[in-house]
């Protein structure tokens, strides 16, 4: 039975053991597409999160990827063309039951300029990566990694500990939503400003802001008792953070910590220009995009201009992934990759072993399912000090948004074990339902984002979009469930490629077998792109668990 949504009526949060297609690896990805509607941002148009980041072109298709997933048998394979449903062929029951290729546009003409017009057409749509693969799982998706970012920030400067230090940031979205629970998991007091205030509400109401302040002033005086206790915190405002953040460093205070995670990637549908209201921004997106993509542009170039003066005096400045830096530069901000970028300053010695974000969906709706897996987990990697930190905070802060999930960052071997373990775990009953599993398309061998994720590699490789489509190859080879390929879209078009997958966990021995395969290749594959790059950490971690990587030379 599905669950009512309070947020969004219309799209109830899937569950309970009923069977609606023929078999549960289809049952499973359609209550995967439920899903990210349910917890989308504005599902009634599709979009899930990354300001138009979509679950599927257009109703009709959502319409017609629906009756498919409802009618297909496991010897098929369903074709998704960026969203639309276009083609259910005979393939066989190893064979993924759905491949997407979503928002690919061919070298010289992936621009934003030449993607909105494909998008007007009706012709694309941009997935959002974890969106258009019905793999979100809302903010919680990125909150280990927003956490551990703040974690080596803290090892590395402030004695292991955010109590006691201010982190200023913005956007209050799908995913910069995570935020500010990131930021008090970790000690902090994290002031949050968002331009839109259903946004920072909606963030109060499912338990990921604690409060919000109707002012700047009293922002600030709320964060300085905070501080001055050593106490953690989360503070939303309403405003604009290219008007915030240079009246912040204006008036001289100096956060110990800066980013931001507004979408400021596109300029037409994401970021909001300084002295804009909402209504008049939706106005030029139809009327004047080109007027409101220069104003998004000048207010990056102050928003960022004030982020490089708190990195001058003295605060942690880094970009979360989101672009700011590229538009900053295009628009006349000469050393505006001082800013670092998080993968690059703090995560890249876990890619380079392919610890990245895993995750998992209890398709059965039931919480319970989730904190036997969380039991499991602690049970099989005791030692694990990530993990089981992790677990421990995430059951006592992060709440469930759609159907219970959980987070882990877990590497090569350990993930293959948990799945199937969990898989066993459905097949004896102890689980009232089967798993999906999936993970972040920011993966060691899953993207290529010379702006985020590869920027800076030892051997110079940002910009090679093999890694990601031998990795969509190799999971349609080991028999993963879905298998998606994503460029970028919107702001985001010919800065990334990224691959995706989920795998179900369906207690039959073909699962367990499509767990084993798919997940052990998929992080074999992250291992050896970061070795054939030159990091250590590959090596160490090839000649542990014994990779096939053929070293040439
Ligand atoms: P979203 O579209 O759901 O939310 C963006 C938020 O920014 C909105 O709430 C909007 O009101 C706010 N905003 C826009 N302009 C603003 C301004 N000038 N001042 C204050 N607030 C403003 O997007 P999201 O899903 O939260 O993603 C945010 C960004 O992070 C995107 O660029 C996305 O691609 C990127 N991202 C990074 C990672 C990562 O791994 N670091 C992961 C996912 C997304």
């Amino acid at each position: 039975m599905p669950t009512a949504n309070p947020r969004h009526p219309n799209f109830p949060i899937p569950g309970g053991p009923e069977l609606r297609a023929k078999g549960w690896r289809q049952e499973a990805l359609l209550r995967l597409l439920e899903n990210v509607l349910s917890v989308g941002e504005n599902p009634d148009e599709l979009i899930v999160y990354a300001a138009l980041g979509k679950a599927a072109r257009n109703w009709a298709s959502h319409k017609a990827i629906v009756e498919t997933l409802l009618k297909m048998d496991e010897d098929q394979t369903l074709i998704i063309q960026s969203g639309k449903p276009i083609g259910l062929l005979k393939t066989h029951a190893k064979a993924p039951l759905v491949i997407m290729a979503n928002c690919n546009i061919v070298g010289q003409w992936a621009k934003a300029e030449v993607f909105y017009e494909l998008e007007k057409k009706g012709l694309i749509c941009w997935g959002g990566l974890t969106a258009g693969a019905w793999q979100y799982i809302g903010s919680q998706g990125v909150i280990q990694g927003t956490y551990e970012i703040f974690m080596r920030i803290a090892e590395n400067r402030f004695g292991g500990s955010l109590a006691g230090r201010f982190v200023l940031t913005a956007g209050l979205g799908g995913m910069g939503g995570a935020q500010p629970l990131a930021g008090r998991m970790a000690g902090a007091a994290i002031l949050c400003v968002d331009i839109d205030a259903e946004r920072a509400q909606k963030r109060k109401e499912i338990g990921y802001l604690e409060e919000i302040a109707p002012d700047l002033d009293t922002a600030l005086a709320m964060i300085n008792t905070a501080v001055a206790e050593k106490r953690a915190t989360s503070i939303g405002l309403v405003g604009n953070a290219a008007e915030i953040y240079p009246e912040i460093a204006r008036r001289g205070i100096v956060p110990d910590i800066v980013t931001d995670q507004t979408s400021a990637h596109d300029l037409v549908y994401g970021y909001v220009p300084k002295g804009m209201s909402l209504d008049e921004v939706k106005r030029l997106r139809v009327e004047g995009p080109g007027q409101l993509m220069a104003a998004s542009r000048a207010s990056i170039v102050d928003h960022v201009r004030a982020m490089l003066a708190f990195q001058a005096a003295g605060s942690e400045v880094f970009d979360n992934g989101n672009l700011i830096r590229t538009h900053a530069k295009a628009g006349g901000v000469e050393n505006a990759f001082d800013i670092k970028i998080f993968t690059e300053a703090y995560l890249r010695p876990l890619f380079a072993r392919a610890i990245g974000p895993f995750r998992w969906m209890a398709l059965s709706g039931d919480p319970s399912d989730i904190a036997k897996i969380d039991d499991k987990l602690l049970e099989m990697f005791p030692d694990n000090k990530i993990v089981t930190n992790w677990i421990a905070l995430a059951r006592q802060h992060v709440p469930f948004e759609g159907l219970p999930a959980r987070i882990a960052w877990l590497g090569h071997g350990e993930r293959t074990a948990l799945a199937r373990a969990v898989n066993a775990m459905v097949a004896d009953g102890t689980l009232k339902g089967p798993v999906a599993f999936s993970r972040d398309h920011l993966d060691a061998g899953a993207m290529a984002h010379p702006n985020i994720m590869t920027e800076r590699m030892k051997d110079g490789s940002d910009a090679i979009a093999d890694w990601p489509l031998l990795d969509a190859m190799l999971l349609c080879s080991s028999m993963a469930d879905l298998v998606v390929v994503h460029s970028g879209g919107g702001g985001y078009a010919g800065y990334m490629t990224s691959a995706g997958v989920t795998i179900v966990a369906d207690g039959t021995s073909g699962g367990d077998e499509r767990l084993d395969h798919a997940l052990t290749n998929d992080t074999a594959l992250g291992v050896m792109r970061y070795a054939d790059a030159g990091y250590d950490e590959s090596f160490d971690e090839i000649e542990k668990k014994g990779i096939g990587h053929i070293q040439v030379g």
